[in-house]
């Protein structure tokens, strides 16, 4: 086989780098090693900034979106006998969008399949060969047994956290940072209508939770546990106990509806940070790169920010034969990737319980200057909400 990209990864990432060179006149091949079924079912993200859903938009992918999902002016603050509603809209003039990771893929499939995409599903044993050459290949194992060979000019790295492009750039040729959270998050998905209109954040001597949604009938919670914590110590009713304690069930009249829970899941907290996003014909997005604890609502928005600089640089360097957005692409991307994991890191730490009293007054006393000063409202309001992707003053 022959193209011009192999993409590494058919999550949000690979999926819409394939969309996005297609557009701009460059073939690629995707390699997933999960079913496309799988893929699409994933529960994980649920929240778009305005400049994610911009460029979705942009590219022709926004139809469905702006029908389904659910603009939000803000979140809510919450600790123990407070509430403080933050209008994005009114602090920096844009929100966000609820519409689920899961929506977002079964979208690009749609957009893929009407452009004849060739994705290769269910593949194994995928080696990256020959990337500091300009003729890099791919060799894999496909859903048969069959071994094939795919013949590029450029490889995208965009099979997430576990993947091996981010393996196969040599030790010495990067750089990593990394920061494992003391806590985790146990994640409920439940078929009831949300108690709430919009996110509810909470911070509670007993560990932080979050109150948000996938849509107007199906509820996503998120309550912090210790690392290590197993599931079945979890029932139910046990969760929807934490959860009313921690998110304030009565507080001023508000009530928590509970609900039956359809899936439920432990998600370790990590930050991590690999540099440079680039090696050789190697070009490296998402969570390849770059991993951020959920709490900011960063992760698949810092993929898609990723892509949507990728997509012109590789445009550039093999349509154009003009490399200039290629070598900018690493130091361009990694200054918004950073801008995030602070924000991700400012997010976890003000809201999560450690066990230390000096800490939680430390962290009060943060909340409260966030609900009562503008100017730190809008930096929370300016971050939550994306900073324009690419602008090297701002991001
Ligand atoms: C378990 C989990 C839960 C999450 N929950 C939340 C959340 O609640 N809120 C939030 O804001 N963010 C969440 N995130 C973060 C967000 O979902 C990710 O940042 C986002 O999916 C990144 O997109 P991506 O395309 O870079 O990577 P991914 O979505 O991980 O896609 C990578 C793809 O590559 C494939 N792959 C892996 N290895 C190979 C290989 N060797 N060859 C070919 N393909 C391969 C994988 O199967 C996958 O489909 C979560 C992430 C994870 C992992």
């Amino acid at each position: 086989m022959r193209t011009q990209v192999v993409i590494i990864g058919a999550g949000p990432a690979g999926m819409l780098l394939s969309h996005l060179l297609d557009l701009g006149g460059v073939d690629s091949v995707v390699l997933e090693t999960r079913s496309r079924a799988y893929v699409e079912s994933r529960i994980r993200a649920g929240i778009l900034e305005a400049s994610t859903v911009e460029l979705l938009e942009a590219s022709g992918l926004g139809e469905r979106l702006r029908r389904d999902g659910v603009p939000h002016r803000g979140v809510d603050l919450q600790w123990p006998g407070e509430r403080h509603h933050l209008d994005f809209v009114d602090l920096v003039g844009r929100g966000v969008w609820i519409y689920g990771q899961t929506e977002v893929q079964k979208d690009l499939g749609v957009a893929r399949d009407a452009a004849g995409q060739e994705i290769h599903y269910e593949v194994a044993d995928v080696r990256l060969h020959d990337l500091e050459s300009e003729r890099p290949y791919v060799t894999f194992t496909d859903a048969g047994g069959g071994r094939h060979r795919v013949d590029a000019d450029a490889v995208a790295g965009c099979d997430g956290s576990f993947g091996v492009s981010r393996a196969a750039v040599p030790a010495a040729a990067k750089t990593t940072w990394e920061r494992t959270y003391p806590y985790s998050w146990l994640g409920v998905l439940a078929d009831v209508a949300p108690s709430t209109d919009e996110l509810i954040y909470a911070w509670h001597p007993d560990g932080f939770a979050l109150h948000s949604m996938r849509s107007d009938k199906v509820s996503r919670l998120y309550l912090q546990v210790a690392n290590g914590t197993d599931i079945n110590g979890w029932s139910d009713q046990r969760i929807w106990d934490a959860l009313a304690t921690r998110l304030g069930h009565g507080q001023d009249g508000w009530t928590l509806t509970p609900g039956p829970i359809t899936d439920k899941s432990v998600l370790p907290m990590r930050s991590l940070v690999m540099a440079p996003m680039r090696h050789g014909r190697l070009f490296l997005a998402g969570d390849a790169a770059h991993i951020v604890p959920p709490t900011g609502a960063k992760g698949l928005n810092l993929a898609v920010a990723d892509v949507a600089l990728l997509a012109p640089a590789l445009a550039g360097l093999l349509r154009d034969n003009d490399p200039r957005l290629a070598d900018a692409y690493s130091d361009t991307a990694l200054r918004r990737v950073w801008r995030s994991t602070h924000f991700s890191w400012w997010m976890t730490t003000m809201l999560h319980a450690l066990d230390d009293p000096f800490d939680a007054q430390l962290q009060l006393s943060q909340l409260r200057w966030v609900a009562a000063s503008t100017a730190a409202a809008t930096g929370l309001a300016e971050n939550y909400t994306g900073l324009p992707i690419g602008d090297s003053l701002r991001d």
